[in-house]
């Protein structure tokens, strides 16, 4: 077969017929598209390409044998080992994004015309919602002519109350904390729950790692320490929810002082920074670029005083809340401009250079969000991150003096973390699964609606459950093939959300490499950030011209719990976790203790994203099958996707377990309103 041929039937010269090439052979993947587990039009951007860049990039590919079996039978011809070569050298990343970005394009024209029509399709089930509370049976017999969900009475969207333990049954998909959370809150609530989780445990993104120190220790003390890889801290005062349940299934956390430090060999802007230290210290980046740090300051300011104009943050009614991640819809929040506006375009249109936005902002927020373009990232947004992890530090997040770790040592004082890092993350699923009947390393494949209403959810070990509801709490480009007859509206919702590898699919960011080599971090200031620096970020110019941020998260700092926490400084443990490390370096192979990939990890704060997440309102429901997980949220993080899963499972019919937490409970109807369910 020749390589031109293959070429053509990559899904947009050649709808109908799909072909991919591994080492020299080509398999016709046209009707395996309908099955690929990670969704049709994952597999369709790479279709006409070769495979070798995605099972490096998407290692799921490589776990298991699973890929390779599915591939094999597939096979339709062979390349000539000339055209081999040639097709691996051209699929790049870059043309990798380049197709998955003209899908994306597509799916926004559609998203737009349905975010557009939102106020009539919101106006259409208020009328029946408002007739049906009247006429029950006639708000349910409207609610079957329109296209729309309208809760509590489209078929399958009413809510089911168990009035003998296990009379109604759930299927959750996906073990992550949505997943889990809304299986354990149904649980509670008497449903028969099975939770499938394809990976060999649950807990989705919220992984944890445990660093053999064997070599380097006496013989009695600790050889293991378990640390997270994510979730390794999050400020209380948001998590409202997540604090809700830390408390209820006993598990404790502590204070996390965080501090990031940032060393930028860019040229025009050389010099270091300590996110929490205010100070205009000689060589400091506050002095460097102080012109942009005051633009930005600007920039805060403004997008605060709209935001908080728009939310009605100044009215009486609300002075009493707390302050939420979840309000920026409230009161005439929805007309808030910011929404969309970008808060670089904010910054920039004050007078703040790009130079400040790729050497400070860019890297200090890459360590968050996994991902080094940030130029999308809502203006609505800003106040919280800034509230979070602050880049203008004040005395309400953060803190400094001397301290035990340094002179003048300063830290973000807004984080709570695990008293005991790994042991305590895994408590959390294992005490949320505790009764469930959890299946996993079992993927589900197909979900069918049954004509009696019931749902029959597929296993690949080609077993089924029938059950009443459906909850997917999966990465969204998935559902569409497991959910095969979901509407042409939910089509369009599905195929929105954009993920930070959509971006940046081979970028460091995506693979983590844990390692004990001290010696990526600049020597002058080693010592300094092995103790207190919970981030060491390198930003350097590459010979291509771009700026590439390296990114060294110290889990040395960053661990709590036995093996690390009560040692003295200097015999603590170097555990860093690499990210996307700068030109010419390297970390020496036989201090390296494990890998890791992110793909799929984090919808990125998007407009896209957020009127995807505003439309799925629509769908969410239909026939008893629900979404949640963290694309169904405005943002993403560990309490915005347990909350998602509290609040599917009260669309089901579970009741809101934090009853007695009022702020909570504003933040689960807050989080309700906006997924309108
Ligand atoms: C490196 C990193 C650091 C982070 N740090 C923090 C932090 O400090 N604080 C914080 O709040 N948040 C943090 N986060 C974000 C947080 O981890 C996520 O927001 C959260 O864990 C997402 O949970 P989820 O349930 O929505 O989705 P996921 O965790 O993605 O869960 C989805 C699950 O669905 C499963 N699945 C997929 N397809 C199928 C199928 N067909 N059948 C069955 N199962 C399926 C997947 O295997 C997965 O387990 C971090 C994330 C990363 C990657």
């Amino acid at each position: 077969m020749s390589l031109d041929e293959v070429r053509k039937c990559d899904g947009i010269q050649n709808k109908d017929r799909l072909l991919v090439t591994h080492d020299g052979i080509v398999y016709d993947v046209t009707m395996f598209a309908e099955n690929h587990p990670g969704g049709r039009t994952l597999l369709e951007t790479a279709a006409g390409l070769d495979l070798q860049h995605f099972f490096d990039n998407y290692t799921v590919h490589g776990k298991s044998d699973k890929a390779a079996n599915w591939l094999a039978p597939l096979a339709v011809g062979k390349l000539t080992e000339e055209e081999t070569l040639m097709a691996k050298q051209h699929t790049t990343p870059e043309k990798h994004v380049e197709k998955r970005m003209a899908m994306l394009t597509k799916a926004r024209r559609k998203i737009l015309v349905v975010t557009a029509s939102l106020p009539l399709w919101l106006a259409v089930r208020n009328f029946v919602s408002f007739v049906g509370w009247f006429v029950p049976s006639l708000g349910r017999s409207l609610a079957r002519i329109v296209p729309v969900v309208v809760p509590g009475f489209s078929p399958g969207a009413e809510p089911l109350h168990c009035e003998e333990e296990e009379q109604y049954s759930v299927a959750v998909i996906g073990g992550g904390i949505a997943g889990c959370g809304a299986a354990w809150s149904c649980k509670e609530s008497g449903f028969r729950v099975t939770l499938f989780e394809a990976r060999p445990h649950v807990s989705g993104n919220a992984r944890t790692f445990d660093w053999d120190f064997s070599p380097y220790r006496e013989k009695d003390e600790e050889q293991t320490v378990r640390s997270c890889v994510s979730v390794t801290a999050w400020p209380s005062l948001y998590y409202k929810n997540y604090t809700a349940l830390l408390e209820k299934l006993d598990i404790e956390t502590v204070h996390q002082p965080l501090s990031w430090f940032l060393n930028s060999k860019v040229e025009g802007a050389v010099g270091t920074l300590w996110g929490a230290d205010p100070r205009l210290y000689e060589g400091s980046l506050r002095k460097v670029l102080e012109k942009d740090f005051n633009r930005y300051k600007y920039t805060l300011n403004i997008s605060n005083v709209i935001c908080d104009f728009f939310t009605f943050r100044w009215a009486p009614w609300r002075r009493e809340d707390e302050p939420s991640m979840y309000d920026n819809h409230q009161g005439l929040g929805f007309m808030n401009p910011f929404n969309i506006i970008p808060l670089y375009t904010l910054y920039r249109s004050l007078g703040g250079s790009d130079l400040w936005w790729d050497v400070v902002f860019t890297p200090h927020y890459t360590a968050s969000f996994l991902v080094d373009e940030l130029r999308p990232f809502p203006a609505v947004f800003g106040p919280l991150i800034e509230s979070q992890i602050p880049l203008l530090p004040n005395k309400s997040n953060c803190w400094q003096g001397k301290s035990k770790r340094g002179e003048n040592d300063c830290n973000i004082n807004t984080c709570v973390t695990w008293k005991d890092a790994g042991k305590g993350i895994r408590e959390v699923f294992d005490r949320l699964t505790s009764g469930i009947d959890l299946r996993e390393n079992t993927r589900v494949l197909d979900v069918k609606v049954l004509p009696n209403g019931k749902k029959r959810v597929y296993d690949e070990n080609d077993k089924y459950v029938d059950v009443d509801r459906v909850i997917f709490a999966c990465p969204v480009n998935a559902i569409g093939n497991i959910h095969k007859s979901h509407s042409e509206l939910a089509d369009t919702i599905l195929a929105t959300p954009i993920y930070a590898d959509d971006l940046h699919p081979s970028s460091g960011h995506m693979h983590a490499v844990m390692h004990s080599d001290s010696t990526v971090i600049e020597s002058e200031h080693r010592e300094d950030c092995l103790k207190r620096a919970s981030n060491y970020v390198e930003v350097t110019r590459l010979s291509n011209g771009e700026i590439n941020i390296e990114n060294q998260y110290n889990f040395g700092v960053q661990t709590p719990g036995p093996g690390v926490y009560d040692l003295p400084l200097d015999k603590k443990p170097v555990m860093l976790i690499s990210h996307s490390l700068g030109e010419g370096k390297s970390i020496d192979p036989s201090l390296v203790r494990g890998t890791g990939n992110h793909a799929r990890a984090h919808p990125l704060y998007s407009g896209w994203n957020v009127m995807a997440m505003l439309s799925l309102r629509l769908v969410n429901g239909e026939n008893g099958i629900y979404y949640c997980s963290n694309w169904t949220t405005p943002a993403n993080c560990h309490d915005m996707s347990f909350l998602s899963g509290l609040v599917c499972a009260h669309a089901v019919g579970a009741k809101y377990p934090f009853e007695h937490k009022r702020e909570a409970k504003k933040d689960f109807n807050r989080l309700r309103d906006l997924m309108g369910i």
